[in-house]
Formats: structure tokens, C-alpha cells, sequence
């Protein structure tokens, strides 16, 4: 017999992500779900998977839609790259 234990049931790829439908105030448990449709001032986001990131440099953690995570790393991000121009400027003014 060559039965194969490991084989994955491909068609559990196909079907449909979980859906939260929260609006807010989304869990680790909510990581991974699909929000279908999210109304903020600036426009309505569909189908937005819910996702968990952190800050690299200071260790922050974010969950929530894909759309948000990528506004919280790129603050980060700019907010960082801020902080070491500002320590740069510093070290350079520190001179006697
Ligand atoms: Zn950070």
C-alpha cells in the first residue's frame, strides 16, 4: 500500500477565508479572517484580510486590516528614520 499520510487536501486552499465581521477592535484570533466590507471616511475597503505585524526597530505590534498594517509599519518606519536623522544631528552638534 502506498497510501501517503502527508497530502494535504489541496481544495481546503480554495475555499473561502474566514469572515469577521468586526469593524474594529480585531484579535489574534481575528488574524488570518477576511473583513468583506469596511466603511472608513476615507473610502470602503472590501475584502481585507486581517493581518498581525510588528515594528521591527521599537518592537510595536499592530493587528487589524492589511490596509491599516501597512499604514502602521510606513509611521514607524518614518518615525524612526526621523529618530536617527534627529541622533545623527544630535551627535554632530555634541562637537566642542
Ligand atoms: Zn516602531
Amino acid at each position: 500500500m502506498a497510501l501517503v499520510d502527508g497530502v494535504v487536501n489541496m481544495a481546503q486552499e480554495q475555499s473561502e477565508d474566514e469572515i469577521c465581521e468586526k469593524t474594529e477592535g480585531w484579535t489574534r484570533e481575528d488574524v488570518g479572517k477576511r473583513i468583506p466590507e469596511r466603511k472608513t471616511p476615507n473610502g470602503t475597503y472590501f475584502n481585507e484580510p486581517i493581518v498581525n505585524v510588528f515594528c521591527q526597530f521599537c518592537g510595536s505590534e499592530f493587528i487589524g486590516p492589511s490596509r491599516e498594517a501597512g499604514g502602521f509599519l510606513g509611521g514607524h518606519e518614518c518615525l524612526h528614520a526621523w529618530e536617527i536623522t534627529q541622533a545623527m544631528g544630535r551627535d554632530d552638534g555634541m562637537v566642542e
